[in-house]
C-alpha cells in the first residue's frame, strides 16, 4: 500500500471505544496472548518487506523464528479467512517464520542505562523475555540458568526436526546483543541463595519452569522401558537416549506426548502409537500439519483410552492394559466395562505433563500464588504450570512490567495509533480472496532424523500469496455521513454484500454500530460499511464522488505513561494531569 501520502502523524486514541475496534475487528490480535500486530507484519510482507515484518514480530513477541515453527497458534482460529463460506483462516504462523527466515536482523537500539539490577532465573521463554524488556528499558540483567545453554523447554524439551538448536540461539542472541548476560551452569538451589541474590539485586524474577514430569501411579511402571516423557525428551535432546525401542506406547496427547512419538519413531521403532484419554480437540499440537507428518511417519493415534497396567515378564516392559472411554456431552469421561485390551510394546512412555519444582514458602499449585513477594516475582509455567510458549512470553512481559512499575514509578498503558491514510490503489482485490492457501513444504520421509528440520519454510514466492489471502483487518473503512449524497456509487462497486442501507441505528457500549438493513428510502438513516464483510478493495473509495470515505489505519500498542496524559478523540489538544 502506498503510505507516503499517510497523512502527518498518527493521532493517539486512548478511547476505549477505539481500543474495542481492534479488540472486535482484527480478531488474530486480539486472540494472539501477545498482542502480536499481526495484519502489520502480514502488510509488511505484500510489500516483500520482510525486515519490517521480521521487526514487528521481534519487538511484539520475542522470538520469531521459534514461535513461527512451534506456536500453538491461538490466532489462527479466530482469523476472519476462516469463517463461515471464506475458506481457511490465514497461515500466520507460516508468515511469522517467513519474516524470520527472509528478514531476520539485529535490534540497534538506543539504550541508557537506568543504573538498576534485574537477577532473572531461568533462561526459558518467560524469563527472557523479562529480560529483553526490562533490558530496552535500561536495565541491567542478568539470567542464571542451571544448563548448558540457554532457551529453556525450546532448547531442551522441543525436538530439532521441529525447533533446530540454531533457530534458538539465534533468537537468543538477539537478547543478549542488548546486554543481557545469561551465566549457564548455574543452579539457585536454596532459598539462602535465593535471599542473597534479593540482597544483591533490585529485583529477581523466577522463571524456573515446569522441569518435573508429572508423575502417577500405574501398576507395573517400576518395569525396565517405562520413561516419563519429559525425561525422554531431554535425554534425547542432549543425545544421552540410549534406548533402542522396537514397540512404543506413548500415554499422553500433548506436545510431549507427540514428541516422544516422533522421536521414538527416529530412533528406529517399528511400531509408535500414541494413547490418549480424549478425543482428538482436547490434544495439544502446533498445527494440523502435526497430525499429518504423525500419519506419513506411521504413528498411530489411539483415541478414547485409558492405561490400567504395564505388562511386564522378568522385569521387563512386554505390553500395556488400556481400557476404552466414553466422553459425554458434558466432556465427562467414563470407562466402558469389560473393553479392556492389551498392546505390546517393549517401551512405554508416560507423557501426561509437567510440573514446577517446589520453592520454598511459594506454592507453585496454588493457582493464586501471587505474582510477587516482595522484590522476588514469579513467571511463565513456574507460576501458571505447563503451557506454551507464547503464554510463557506473555507471562515474562507481564512480569517484566510489573517490575519495571515498581522500581519506576511509571505505569503502561493501551494505546491505538489511528493513521488516516490516502490510497490510491489498495494491495488487495476481490481476486485474492481466491488465493489458495500455501502448503508448508517439507523433507521426504525418508529423510526424517533425530534432527532433520521436517518443515522447511515456506519460498518467498509463496510466503507473498500467503500474505495476499489476508483481508487487513486493521483499515477501518468510514463513511462521513454528512457529506454522503446517498448517490449509491459505492455500493454499484462493492464486490461482496459490504455496504448497507441502514436503518433502526444504535451505538453498543463498546463502539459497535448495529443496524438492520432497509431498501426503503422512506426508513434509511444512513448507509453503513460491514466490518466484517469489507475485503479492504477500496472500490468505494474510488467511486465515491464527493470523497466522504476514508479509511484509517488502527495499530494497537502498550506504552509507557511517565506523566497522565487523557485524550478525547474529539480534543484538539492534549490535557495533562499532574
Ligand atoms: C517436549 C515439549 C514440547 C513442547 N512443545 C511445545 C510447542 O510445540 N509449542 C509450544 O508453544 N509449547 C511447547 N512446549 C511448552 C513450552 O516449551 C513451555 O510452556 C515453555 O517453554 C515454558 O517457558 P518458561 O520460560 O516458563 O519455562 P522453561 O522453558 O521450562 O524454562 C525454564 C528454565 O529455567 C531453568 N531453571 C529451572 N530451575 C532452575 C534453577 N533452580 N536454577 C537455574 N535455572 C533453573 C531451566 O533449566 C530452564 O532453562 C513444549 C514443552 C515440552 C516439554
Ligand atoms: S484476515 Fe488477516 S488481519 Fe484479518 S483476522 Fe485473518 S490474519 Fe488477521
Ligand atoms: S473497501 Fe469498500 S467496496 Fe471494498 S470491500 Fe470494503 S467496503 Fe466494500
Ligand atoms: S458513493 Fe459516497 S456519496 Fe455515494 S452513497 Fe456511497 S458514500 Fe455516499
Amino acid at each position: 500500500m502506498d503510505t507516503s501520502s499517510m497523512k502527518s502523524e498518527p493521532f493517539v486514541s486512548r478511547d476505549i471505544i477505539d481500543r474495542k475496534w481492534v479488540e472486535v475487528n482484527v480478531p488474530c490480535q486480539t486472540a494472539c496472548p501477545i498482542q502480536t500486530d499481526i495484519p502489520g507484519y502480514i502488510e509488511a510482507i505484500i510489500h516483500k518487506d520482510y525486515e519490517q515484518a521480521y521487526m514487528i514480530n521481534r519487538l511484539d513477541n520475542v522470538f520469531p523464528g521459534v514461535l513461527g515453527r512451534v506456536c500453538h497458534r491461538p490466532c489462527e482460529p479466530e482469523c476472519r479467512h476462516g469463517r463461515e463460506g471464506l475458506g481457511e483462516p490465514v497461515q500466520i504462523c507460516f508468515l511469522k517464520r517467513s519474516a524470520a527466515d527472509f528478514g531476520m536482523e539485529g535490534l540497534a537500539p538506543d539504550i541508557t542505562p537506568n543504573g538498576k539490577k534485574i537477577c532473572v532465573i531461568g533462561a526459558g521463554p518467560a524469563g527472557l523475555t523479562a529480560a529483553n524488556d526490562l533490558a530496552l528499558l535500561g536495565y541491567s540483567v542478568t539470567v542464571i540458568e542451571q544448563y548448558e545453554e540457554p532457551g529453556g523447554m525450546m532448547r531442551y524439551g522441543i525436538p530439532q526436526f521441529r525447533l533446530p538448536a540454531d533457530i534458538v540461539q539465534k533468537d537468543i542472541k538477539s537478547i543478549t546483543d542488548l546486554g543481557v548476560d545469561i551465566r549457564c551452569n548455574t543452579r539457585i538451589d536454596s532459598w539462602e541463595e535465593l535471599d542473597k541474590i534479593k540482597a544483591d539485586y533490585d529485583a529477581v524474577v523466577v522463571s524456573g519452569g515446569c522441569m518435573l514430569p508429572t508423575k502417577f501411579g500405574l501398576p507395573g511402571m517400576e518395569a525396565e522401558g517405562v520413561f516419563w516423557g519429559l525425561d525422554f525428551m531431554m535425554q534425547a535432546n542432549r543425545n544421552e537416549l540410549e534406548v533402542k525401542p522396537q514397540k512404543t506406547v506413548v500415554i499422553g496427547g500433548g506436545f510431549t506426548a507427540l514428541d516422544c512419538a516422533r522421536t521414538s519413531y527416529r530412533i528406529g521403532a517399528e511400531a509408535t502409537t500414541i494413547a490418549y484419554r480424549r478425543t482428538i480437540d482436547y490434544m495439544q499440537f502446533s498445527g494440523e500439519e502435526e497430525l499429518h507428518h504423525l500419519h506419513e511417519e506411521s504413528i498411530e493415534l489411539l483415541l478414547q483410552v485409558s492405561p490400567l497396567e504395564v505388562i511386564s515378564e522378568n522385569g521387563k516392559v512386554t505390553g500395556i492394559k488400556l481400557i476404552k472411554n466414553e466422553i459425554g456431552a458434558n466432556g465427562k469421561m467414563t470407562p466402558v466395562e469389560d473393553s479392556e485390551f492389551v498392546i505390546e510394546a517393549d517401551t512405554v512412555i508416560l507423557a501426561i505433563g509437567q510440573t514446577a519444582e517446589e520453592l520454598e514458602g511459594v506454592d507453585v499449585e496454588d493457582k493464586s500464588v501471587p505474582e510477587a513477594k516482595g522484590n522476588l516475582f514469579l513467571a511463565g509455567d513456574f507460576r501458571n504450570g505447563s503451557g506454551t510458549v507464547i503464554g510463557a512470553c506473555a507471562d515474562g512481559r507481564k512480569i517484566g512490567r510489573r517490575v519495571h512499575e515498581m522500581l519506576s514509578g511509571e505505569r503502561f498503558e493501551e494505546i491505538v495509533e489511528i493513521s488516516e491514510v490516502q490510497i490510491g490503489s489498495l494491495p488487495r482485490t476481490r481476486e485474492d480472496d481466491f488465493i489458495p492457501p500455501e502448503k508448508m513444504p517439507t523433507i521426504p520421509v525418508s529423510a526424517r532424523d533425530k534432527t532433520a528440520e521436517v518443515e522447511t519454510g515456506l519460498a518467498m514466492s509463496q510466503a507473498h500469496n500467503e500474505a495476499h489471502r489476508c483481508y487487513l483487518c486493521h483499515y477501518n473503512f468510514q463513511i462521513d455521513l454528512d457529506r454522503c449524497i446517498y448517490c449509491m456509487k459505492c455500493i454499484d462497486v462493492m464486490p461482496v454484500d459490504c455496504i448497507h442501507l441502514a436503518k433502526d441505528i444504535s451505538i453498543g457500549d463498546d463502539g459497535s454500530i448495529n443496524y438492520a438493513r432497509t431498501k426503503n428510502w422512506e426508513e434509511v438513516e444512513a448507509i453503513a460499511i460491514d466490518n466484517d464483510e469489507c475485503i479492504r478493495c477500496g472500490n468505494c473509495l474510488n467511486a465515491c464522488p464527493v470523497g466522504c470515505i476514508s479509511v484509517s489505519k488502527y495499530h494497537y500498542k502498550t506504552v509507557i505513561q511517565p506523566v497522565q496524559i487523557t485524550r478525547n478523540r474529539s480534543d484538539a489538544g492534549v490535557e495533562v494531569n499532574a
